[in-house]
């Protein structure tokens, strides 16, 4: 049943964290002058999952790869607000794919003239097939009969599947296709057959909203939410983690403290955490959140004292024996992310394994694990030493769009939109398709403009089905 949008309000407005979505809904609310606002981030610091840390020996480090891109006009303009125009780095895109003893430009299916001849000729046949027989899939298709539909079978089985499964720690098979938009490259058949028989390149390499990036010049991606924060008229209250909510009361209870009566609450933390510290909650409610599935990364960042001569932005690694699936070049995101900015003797790569949540990983020696393959393939010179090693787990890094996703969904967000309680933001909403930074601000932008003035949000309908909005990596 469709929920009605609530009439604009100007009473208390409680926040729940201090990541993109939140800090953005705040400042958004200082703009229209709304400043009975109170946000609480349980991290002793803010900038959630797009935060940025610097180690013991002088490396930042993100919690994963980031990279900095945008599909709204408030983001950019948030962009041009919090830094100079000297204070940004942008770079164009460069991504490749790691094949045998080989590298395939990404997107790896655009690019086939970079596989062994053979192997190439198969993927193409199998290609041709898929694009001949190309019928609309059934509702409630899979994410893995999509790809084979979209790439047929032999890419698929080279590239897809392994990588897919590795990133989402999850198989295909128990995916939805209702994110994929943007997400995953399209092939131009045309374009690949030419590439293929030598006649040109393909311009594909420049696909998607991220083929050109923009970076701080020092503080990581976490320089941005920083100084997002330090601008609000009300303090953050970081170290401080809700714990429970009451809807008959309308209020917030906190680790340390008397709760927070609300008028209206915009919760940013996962949505099963959210459902399951809601007590009055019926029990359809907390299961269908108990539900929701999530992965685990493991950011290993590995500094050397070693310059590189690697100009490249990031690498997919889909094989099973490396324990990444990405390694991010990111002395070269920035100077800065070095010791001293000195890139003539240093260089770091940022490397992002996933895991099953809950999986008790050995994590010094995934570290040497990661440190190992880093050389193995090339990236870093046997010799170099290492200069320092840092590991952040990332519990929530990837809400996965389960097949039962959207109707689990459809069971939380209309209770909790219905009590004012406004679940927003990458795990707010868990739709991965609207889960970059861009897409958490924008959200946040957009609830503070419906509670204060009322109107419709962009990115989120409540009670509506979700929207096909794409966008970009991670
Ligand atoms: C590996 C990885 C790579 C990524 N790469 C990119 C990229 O290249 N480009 C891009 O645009 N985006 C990228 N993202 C996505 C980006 O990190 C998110 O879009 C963004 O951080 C979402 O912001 P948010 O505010 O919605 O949520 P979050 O950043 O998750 O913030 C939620 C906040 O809530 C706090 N919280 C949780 N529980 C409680 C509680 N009980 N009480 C109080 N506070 C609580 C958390 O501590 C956190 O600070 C990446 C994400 C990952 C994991």
């Amino acid at each position: 049943m469709p929920v009605p949008l609530s009439p604009p309000r100007s009473g208390r407005i409680v926040i729940l964290g201090a990541g993109p979505c939140g800090l953005a809904c705040a400042d958004e609310l200082d703009r229209l002058g709304h400043n009975d606002w109170i946000l609480i981030e349980a991290a002793r610091t803010v900038g959630g999952l797009a935060s940025s840390v610097v180690d013991n020996a002088g490396f930042t480090w993100d919690l994963g790869g980031h990279v900095v891109f945008s599909h709204f006009g408030e983001f950019d303009r948030l962009l041009t607000e919090l830094f100079s125009e000297k204070e940004l780095l942008h770079h164009d895109r460069s991504s490749f794919v790691r094949y045998g003893k080989g590298w395939v430009p990404y997107p790896f299916q655009q690019h086939l003239h970079h596989l062994p001849r053979a192997e190439a000729q198969e993927c193409l046949d199998d290609l041709v097939t898929a694009c001949l027989q190309r019928q609309a899939l059934p509702p409630g298709s899979n994410f893995a009969n999509w790809l084979r539909a979209q790439y047929g079978s032999a890419l698929v089985e080279r590239f897809f599947t392994p990588y897919n499964t590795k990133v989402w720690a999850t198989p295909p098979e128990r995916m939805s296709v209702s994110w994929v938009t943007e997400r995953v490259a399209p092939v131009n058949l045309d374009e690949t057959l030419r590439a293929f028989l030598g006649a040109a390149e393909p311009p594909m390499r420049r696909w998607g909203p991220n083929s050109t990036f923009t970076f701080p010049a020092h503080g990581g991606t976490g320089e941005i939410w920083r100084r997002l924060s330090a601008r609000l008229s009300n303090d953050v209250r970081t170290g401080t983690r809700a714990v429970s909510i009451n809807t008959d009361e309308r209020t917030v209870g906190i680790e340390d403290g008397p709760a927070l009566p609300y008028e209206n609450l915009v919760a940013t933390l996962p949505l099963d955490q959210l459902a399951a510290m809601t007590a009055t909650a019926p029990r359809n409610v907390r299961r269908a959140g108990r539900r929701l599935r999530h992965n685990t990364v493991v950011m290993v960042g590995l500094g050397y004292r070693a310059p590189t001569t690697d100009e490249r932005s990031w690498l997919y690694f889909p094989q099973p024996d490396v324990p990444f699936y990405r390694a991010t070049n990111f002395g070269k995101y920035a100077p800065a992310n070095v010791p001293h900015g000195d890139t003539s003797t240093f260089s770091a790569w940022m490397t992002e394994t996933s895991m099953s949540p809950g999986t008790r990983a050995d994590l010094p020696a995934l570290a040497d694990a990661c440190d190992a393959a880093l050389r193995r393939h090339g990236l870093v010179p046997e010799r170099a030493p290492l200069a320092g090693t840092h590991v952040e787990v990332v519990p929530y890094a990837y809400p996965v769009p389960t097949l039962d996703r959207d109707q689990l969904l459809a069971t939380v967000v209309p209770w909790l939109e219905a009590r004012r309680i406004h679940p927003r933001g990458r795990f707010g909403t868990w739709r991965y398709e609207i889960g970059n930074m861009d897409h958490a601000v924008k959200m946040g932008i957009d609830i503070a403009r419906r509670l204060v003035r009322g109107g419709a949000e962009e990115l989120v309908h409540p009670g509506r089905k979700p929207a096909g909005v794409g966008g970009g990596r991670s």
